[in-house]
């Protein structure tokens, strides 16, 4: 039976944790086995700001692609676009009126 050293719980001679405190005992280190508090906390705040940056980094490339969507999405209006007759404003392909003035749309 041995105790723990931070708080002297009794603990299993096997216990790699403090069952009370969750200090990491001496067979814990000997073992190698990591603690759940510090060196875990360490890595998961290593892990979110790599994290953090692999996002910004998508958010990045999904910005850039939503903007050659819309640059393209944009072009092919103007290209097959139908222009109002009554007051020249460019209307998507399959539009029936004119969103700007409401005119019918000649359709040719
Ligand atoms: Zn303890
Ligand atoms: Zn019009």
């Amino acid at each position: 039976m041995g105790y723990c050293t931070k708080c002297g719980q009794k603990l299993p001679d096997d216990a790699f944790f403090c069952t009370h405190c969750g200090a990491r005992t001496k067979a814990g280190a000997e073992a190698g086995a990591t603690t759940s508090t510090e060196e875990f906390r360490e890595a998961m705040a290593k892990m979110g700001q790599e994290l953090e940056k692999a996002f910004s980094t998508a958010a990045k490339e999904i910005q850039e692609a939503f903007k050659t969507a819309r640059e393209n999405a944009r072009h092919s209006t103007g290209k097959g676009a139908i222009l109002c007759q009554s007051c020249d404003s460019k209307n998507p392909n399959d539009a029936s009126f004119c969103s700007s003035c409401g005119k019918k749309l000649d359709r040719k």
